[in-house]
């Protein structure tokens, strides 16, 4: 994808950045992008400084969510744009989420994920990028003959029908299936395995509709819990980034592994990569940080990594029955995850 192709794909809303940066008389401005987005940050830091006459600081850290603020670079300028993410944490006085929608048009791949589903209620589920089109979605649908619902999530997120890849609760409505609108496999996984219920994956990039199925994923993290049945020693992984610190999740299981007899050690990092876990010398890492790590990267570390969930199965504080994908969220982190 050329430069102006993509800028063409996203909204980066460069006027509303220029119009803030100058309303506020900013001589400092930070910019925080996703890695997909990292490529733009060139010419738009150009075309800022240009048209505001303040210097910009690109954050050059990996950046995964609106769970990963930069917050050295937040304390070192006036305001710091966050792209391609929602709100997610609050009292962050500085920090301005640009959410860049996705231009594309739903409306065709809406209109083949119609045919598939043919019947009965759905419930819509997307991400960020495409939630400002629900309604078209719902649209489409209703002249199908078919109703939707549309659920509002807890306080992690930001629309009606959002996801992200470490909660699902807005998937929490009663439907026949799920239409996830968005690219990617996770989220809709995640919504099948947290629901039981038949997810369509309708991808607008690439216009393609696609029933996904949990059970090769599933059969994976039954085979990584296999693995661990045998292990003495566990490294409970707590990130520092301030949207995904579980430290009370980290000291809880390691009162579990405590209780069954484990040796374990808690490791707090901020940026969780295999190189930096290579000296850490046990039987399996146990993962509080993103959920993601453990089913997108867990293949790449020097040990297998465990969710919460999985090492409770693995200690036998919890059935295989019980297997969920890894969740930040309100009730999750009532009972004590
Ligand atoms: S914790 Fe992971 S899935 Fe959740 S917002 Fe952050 S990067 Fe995304």
């Amino acid at each position: 994808m050329n430069n102006s192709s993509f800028l063409d794909i996203f909204d980066f809303d460069l006027d509303r950045v220029v119009d803030l940066i100058n309303r506020s008389e900013a001589k400092t401005v930070g910019l925080q992008f996703p890695e997909g987005f990292k490529r733009q940050a060139f010419s738009i830091a150009r075309e800022l400084e240009d048209k505001t006459g303040a210097l910009v600081l690109v954050s050059g850290n990996p950046c995964f969510g609106a769970c990963d603020i930069d917050m050295v670079l937040k304390r070192s300028v006036d305001i710091l744009f966050h792209f391609g993410h929602s709100e997610l944490v609050d009292g962050l006085d500085n920090v301005i989420f640009m959410e860049t929608p996705a231009r594309v048009d739903i409306g065709h791949v809406v209109e083949k994920a119609a045919v598939e589903l043919d019947a009965g209620t759905v419930g819509l589920v997307t991400t960020v990028q495409h939630v400002h089109q629900l309604d078209k979605a719902r649209n489409i649908l209703g002249s199908s003959g078919m109703s939707c619902v549309v659920g509002t999530g807890d306080s992690r997120i930001k629309y009606p029908g959002q996801l992200l890849g470490c909660n699902f609760s807005a998937a929490e409505v009663k439907c026949d299936n799920y239409l996830y609108i968005g690219s990617g496999k996770f989220h809709p996984l995640g919504v099948a395995v947290a629901t039981g219920s038949k997810v369509l994956a309708a991808d607008p990039m690439l216009n393609t509709v696609e029933w996904v199925d949990p059970e090769r994923i599933l059969r994976q993290r039954g085979g990584v819990i296999a693995k661990c049945l045998d292990a003495t020693s566990f490294g409970m992984i707590v990130s520092t980034k301030i949207g995904q610190e579980r430290m009370g999740l980290a000291r809880r299981l390691a009162g579990l592994a405590k209780k069954h007899g484990k040796e374990h050690i808690i490791i707090s990092l901020d940026n969780i990569t295999p190189d930096a876990l290579l000296q850490f010398k046990v039987d399996a890492f146990v993962n509080t940080a993103c959920p993601r790590i453990a089913i997108d990267e867990g293949g790449r570390f020097n040990a297998p990594v465990l969710t919460p969930v999985e090492f409770e199965i693995v200690l036998g504080e919890r059935d295989w029955a019980d297997l969920v994908f890894d969740e930040i969220r309100d009730d999750a982190i009532q009972q004590g995850y």
